[in-house]
């Protein structure tokens, strides 16, 4: 909970904040995603019966690659931008005391930006689909020649080149 009894006793104030924060894991997508080192910090402004924050929520998400399923960490950084009010509103949080869940306000805001799938890199080769063995780290060959049109687009592009050159 964050403490705002500063920016309430200073209406119109941007008092400065940071707070570390914990999230439990998280079943998101088809995977337990897990959540380190959370801190948020921005600025609160107070008025009558109500705070509005600013801040980044700084955060290393625990995921695994969609394509190798190896072990992956994504650091994100998400806005929070809310608004705390002792008056039960469709667009606010609840204001209790002087305490504020930050916490609440910064979680949904990191979930509605994660990504619909985690990847490990760009590039990543995936698993391959005939032996199952990761291609970034353990290249088999299983694909060569397979896939149908590759040799002769690489054909026709030889052709190509050598019509050009006559
Ligand atoms: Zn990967
Ligand atoms: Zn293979």
């Amino acid at each position: 909970m964050l403490d705002v009894s500063k920016a309430l006793s200073n209406p119109g104030a941007g008092i400065p904040f940071e707070m570390p924060l914990e999230f439990e894991p998280t079943f998101f997508m088809g995977e337990t995603l897990g959540f380190e080192n959370a801190l948020v910090s921005g600025v609160m402004t107070g008025e009558t019966d109500m705070v509005s924050v600013n801040s980044r929520l700084r955060v290393t998400v625990k995921a695994h690659c969609s394509l190798c399923l190896e072990a992956t960490d994504l650091d994100m950084d998400v806005p929070v931008d809310c608004v705390f009010a002792r008056e039960e509103g469709e667009d606010t949080y609840p204001l209790e005391g002087y305490r504020a869940d930050i916490s609440r306000a910064a979680f949904e805001a990191l979930i509605s930006e994660l990504p619909m799938r985690f990847v490990c890199r760009e590039d990543c080769k995936g698993l391959c689909p005939v032996c199952g063995k990761n291609r970034n780290t353990d290249p088999c060959g299983c694909l060569e020649g397979a896939r149908g049109p590759r040799p002769l687009e690489a054909l026709s592009v030889l052709l190509h080149n050598n019509n050009e050159e006559v």
